[in-house]
């Protein structure tokens, strides 16, 4: 059986059965696609618009609809990719052809991008759960998107946008970034915590909201991946989108932000139940 045949029957069982988008903040709208949230950002005064991450593969059509229901024919300004896990960058080829439009990623990065460099395996044990189990089965790159990739500019500017910034967030990948508007305190988190736990199959089909640190079985350096949570956490966001789950804000998410990290290591790393 072909590698990707394998995933994608893998992750069949796995799929959430509604595909919907819903409001995370004032022009950020999150599409969720199976068990995989992508987000679109909008500056209304400049009609510009950016897509967050791609969600798995063949998800193109799903996400160009979504895209013309929101912005009629307007193409977007760039793709940024949050890290290059499948789940994440699948349709980031077919989408960045249709537009015609660059993709970007941290350059720390983009070895994994580039053809240069695949993610170590996955650890089926972390978290005990049935998606950590069958996490071997996913794909692990090395993906190749030269020629239309590039890194994100080094001083932090999101490109097309004038008030969101991008930031290192390492630890799930070494080249994991988020992003963050200012003026409302509005945060894109991409995988450094997720808002429904991924190890467990129950959960993920639940869709039930549970802070929780990163995607265990596929996380990389976990000192880094706590403080990557702790310099999110000291931004005070008022309201988060994450990779795994619904938009959470207020108390749960700062309430859920200060116990994650009080109990980080008995409850997020690896062997933790
Ligand atoms: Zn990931």
């Amino acid at each position: 059986m072909k590698d990707e045949t394998r995933q994608h029957l893998a992750l069949g069982l796995t799929s959430i059965r509604h595909n919907h988008h819903q409001t995370v903040a004032s022009n950020v709208i999150q599409l969720t696609l199976k068990f995989v949230n992508v987000c679109f950002i909008e500056e209304p005064e400049t009609q510009r618009w950016i897509l967050i991450d791609t969600a798995l593969s063949r998800q193109e059509k799903k996400i160009i609809d979504c895209a013309r229901y929101l912005f009629g024919n307007r193409a977007p300004e760039a793709i940024i990719l949050t890290h290059g896990h499948f789940d994440h960058i699948g349709s980031a080829l077919p989408l960045s052809h249709h537009w015609q439009v660059p993709l970007y990623a941290s350059d720390l990065e983009l070895p994994y991008l580039t053809g240069s460099r695949a993610y170590p395996p996955a650890n089926a044990e972390a978290g005990g759960g049935t998606i950590s189990r069958l996490s071997p089965l996913f794909s692990r790159g090395p993906y190749n998107f030269n020629g239309v990739l590039s890194p994100l500019p080094e001083d932090g500017t999101v490109p097309g946008l004038a008030t969101w910034r991008w930031l290192q967030t390492p630890g799930h990948t070494p080249g994991h970034i988020s992003l963050f508007r200012e003026y409302d305190r509005s945060l894109i988190a991409g995988d450094a915590f997720v808002s429904v736990q991924q190890e467990s199959l129950r959960r993920v089909f639940l869709q039930r909201p549970q802070l929780s640190g990163p995607p265990r079985y596929f996380t990389q350096d976990w000192e880094h991946a706590f403080e990557s949570i702790k310099k999110l956490a000291m931004l005070s966001p008022s309201v988060a989108a994450t990779g795994h789950g619904p938009p959470i804000g207020g108390p749960g998410l700062t309430d859920g932000l200060k116990s994650m990290l009080a109990h980080f290591y008995s409850s997020n790393t690896p062997y933790a139940p």
